[in-house]
């Protein structure tokens, strides 16, 4: 009987949100009620339960679970906690065979940028030379410290991610190849100074879909053990801030290095495809006005998922300014206006600032006159079957744009979270998703059209906006001429 330990640690980091993610703002769980509410659905966790149960003889030890929205820096003291909490458990548990942590990668505080390192050099210290796998988003910002400290990386393959699931049944797989038939796992890495963005990464239908390609044939055959490409999410501006290619074999380290060689010049070799075309606002909303039937507008630039606060009224202001006379669907972040709207209740219209409360450099308020159309509790449960609580939830028509408010820090990447509230995507002429390519899942199948906007935001895909100051230089596309060694160590 081996006894597995597990525990998941996942926040995406934008050091360009200037809010601070605090203890709250994790959903936790602990011990065997991590089970209960992960088994069965699309996350990481639940895909490694079952390939442990496939096994038989595999004990599990649920230890502790800590998941948030990508959001600003974690705070210092936060850090530290969910690192002790995690610790805490695998002190009562060392003499497990194995470990299994669920981590993001791209996760920073206030002056730590390497957390998923420092909590794998904190578990190895205490348990030991057992197996430790680490799985990954594919956003996750590789160190030395992350490598040292694990025995394997497995990140996601698939953009936008939809494979939690299967990268969780690769990582409990490669931890059973090294506790049952003595793998012995070697790594090699290449690092691509290169930060990456656009509609070919999409991995059914982009060039980076044949780079994926190679990583998966790669761990279909005999001896290779995991393959990924980590383009590191652009927002997590830390010292790391690259992309890399990670390749581990069952201890032939000459394949190692030329099959991750062969992916990083590959990815340098289409580096130009890598890039987000953009369409500012105006044009946006004129593209919309001439198509018939649903435009989506991708906002990225305020992607909660993707560590931005959420609170850009930049599309609803552009609406506002031209008299778009279609109906229109924007989600916002925005805890004073249902406070007001919750004050004055369903049926009520009142004048309210708008948007813009929690990144000022950025945003600022909008004052419109909203109908309070309805007012929820915010519990809704996301198409992967996670519940997520949006805090006290207030639907508000301006006219025909329908304003989705929520007090508290969600997604706003498919359709449940505006269908829990009353509000169908398909009635509506444009709808805004707050994500950069993770909506296309639940919306390339009702949208006639989709447009990619070029607005103000910390997570704006027009990455020479944003102030770098940490990341890897020169770095593609920030600087010219940018020179990639391309050789594996
Ligand atoms: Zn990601």
């Amino acid at each position: 009987m081996a006894r597995v330990l597990i525990a998941e640690m996942q926040q995406e980091t934008s050091t360009f949100n200037p809010h601070l993610t605090q203890y709250e703002d994790f959903r936790i769980e602990r011990g065997a009620a991590i089970l209960d509410e992960l088994r069965g659905t699309n996350t990481e966790i639940a895909g490694a339960l079952d390939v442990f149960a496939e096994h038989g003889d595999v004990e599990i030890v649920p230890t502790f679970a800590a998941w948030a929205v990508p959001h600003g820096p974690v705070a210092d003291p936060v850090l530290d906690r969910l690192i002790q909490e995690i610790l805490d458990d695998v002190e009562r548990n060392r003499d497990v065979d194995a470990v299994l942590l669920v981590l993001h990668g791209a996760m920073a505080s206030e002056t730590e940028f390497d957390p998923e390192g420092r909590l794998l050099e904190a578990v190895r210290a205490c348990v030991g030379a057992i197996p430790i796998v680490a799985s990954l988003d594919f956003h996750a910002v590789i160190t030395d410290r992350m490598l040292q400290f694990a025995d394997m990386l497995v990140g996601y393959h698939t953009y936008p991610h939809t494979d939690f699931y299967e990268t969780g049944v690769r990582a409990a797989r490669n931890l059973m190849r090294m506790l049952i038939d003595n793998a012995t796992p070697t790594t090699a890495r290449v690092c691509l100074p290169l930060m990456a963005r656009g509609d070919e990464l999409l991995t059914a239908t982009g060039r980076f879909g044949d780079a994926i390609g190679m990583c998966q044939a790669l761990e279909e055959s005999p001896g290779g053990l995991a393959a990924n490409i980590y383009l590191s999410n652009p927002f997590t501006d830390v010292p790391d801030l690259q992309s890399y290619v990670i390749v581990s074999t069952d201890g032939d380290e000459a394949r190692a290095k030329a099959e991750a060689e062969r992916i990083a010049t590959f990815m340098w070799e289409n580096r130009d495809l890598w890039l987000a075309e953009l369409t500012p606002l105006p044009e946006a909303v004129a593209q919309a006005k001439e198509t018939p039937g649903l435009t989506l507008f991708s906002d990225a630039a305020d992607a909660t998922s993707s560590g931005a606060p959420g609170d850009s009224n930049a599309v609803l202001k552009e609406l506002l300014a031209q008299d778009y006379a279609g109906r229109a669907l924007i989600p916002l972040i925005d805890a004073p206006a249902v406070a007001a709207a919750f004050d004055a209740g369903v049926g009520s219209t009142i004048t309210l600032p708008l948007g813009g409360t929690m990144d000022p450099g950025r945003h600022t308020p909008v004052t419109v006159t909203a109908y309070v159309k309805s007012l929820h509790d915010g519990e809704f449960a996301y198409e992967n079957g996670v519940i997520e609580q949006a805090g006290r939830t207030a639907v508000l028509a301006i006219g025909n744009i329908v304003v989705l408010t929520t007090e508290r820090l969600i997604l706003f990447v498919g359709r449940r979270v505006f269908q829990a509230f009353g509000l169908e995507p398909q009635d509506f002429s444009i709808v805004v998703a707050k994500s950069p390519n993770g909506f296309r899942t639940w919306y390339e199948s009702i949208a006639a059209r989709i447009v990619h906007l070029d607005s103000p935001g910390s997570a704006s895909l027009n990455l020479e906006a944003l102030p770098y100051t940490h990341c890897v230089r020169p770095i593609f596309p920030l600087d010219e001429n940018v020179v990639a060694a391309l050789r594996a160590g």
